[in-house]
């Protein structure tokens, strides 16, 4: 028997399903705060995986594997509040414009989505009511809330080593809209490493078009931002995901007062 993956609901969550975004240490006395847009492979239970596999799921077009986790460990070890989205990229991308293509996206990396496939306006609307708009409206409340102390955005990816037949080289890549003093000071930071490919403004470089975390919340507040991608696989395991915490927080401590001074005379 086919599953209908197109029935009508008014809500995407049950009450028992966990909510759309997941507040860390949200009074932490960081100047920084985190964002983790791709933080889970939760699909609500009502949309049966969107048709997918769960080894599908699992996979880096469900979500971001281990940024979450890192994102974590720097929250504790800054003392930084963090957000977390609660559900796949798939669902809903809370890092694209909603009328981005990729959105709610049909493919990715060549792989169907059933459950995404010729969507109603009705069904696009739950997405981004139920989940895109609750994950950003606590992302803006908690600037909100911050307005009298300087702020500093980061946002905490990762990505697959292998694209399109690629290996790419960066271990760790830092990206930026339009203003580049914030990554330009944790990149080089960063490359005190000698041991590792840092990328600036790669692997992926920032595009309103295509984003919306940076543009909108940090850059678009005139806050210090940068995006963070790290390559999937040095953050596999507990220890990885332990290292790559502890080369971020040791390069944001060697930088902070530089930054804190950009955030300062916005
Ligand atoms: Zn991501």
């Amino acid at each position: 028997m086919a599953i209908d993956l197109h029935f009508p609901k008014e809500s995407l969550l049950a009450d028992d399903e966990p909510p759309a975004f997941e507040i860390v240490n949200a009074d932490g006395a960081s100047n920084l705060v985190l964002v983790c847009d791709h933080a889970s492979k939760r699909v609500p239970r009502c949309l049966n995986n969107l048709g997918l596999t769960d080894a599908q799921l699992d996979d880096h077009i469900g979500w971001d594997p281990g940024a979450a986790k890192v994102a974590r460990l720097l929250s504790n070890n800054l003392d930084a509040p963090l957000l977390l989205s609660g559900y796949s990229r798939l669902v809903i991308d809370c890092n694209r414009p909603t009328q981005s293509p990729q959105s709610i996206p049909e493919q990715s990396a060549g792989v169907l989505v059933p459950a995404n496939q010729h969507i109603t306006e009705a069904e696009r609307k739950l997405r981004v009511e139920n989940l895109f708009t609750p994950y950003h409206n606590a992302v803006s409340n908690l600037l909100d809330s911050r307005q009298h102390r300087p702020t500093i955005f980061l946002s905490i990816h990762s990505f697959t080593p292998v694209l399109n037949n690629q290996q790419r080289p960066w271990n760790i890549g830092i990206s930026f809209w339009k203003d580049n003093r914030f990554a330009d000071l944790l990149i080089n930071a960063l490359k005190q490493s000698s041991d590792i490919v840092v990328g600036n403004n790669e692997p992926y470089a920032i595009d309103e078009a295509f984003d919306y975390a940076v543009p909108v919340h940090g850059e678009g507040r005139g806050l210090p931002s940068a995006m963070i991608e790290m390559r999937q696989d040095g953050i596999r395991t507990d220890e990885g995901v332990a290292e790559w915490a502890q080369r971020i927080t040791d390069a944001y401590l060697q930088i902070a007062s530089e930054v804190l001074k950009l955030a300062s005379h916005k």
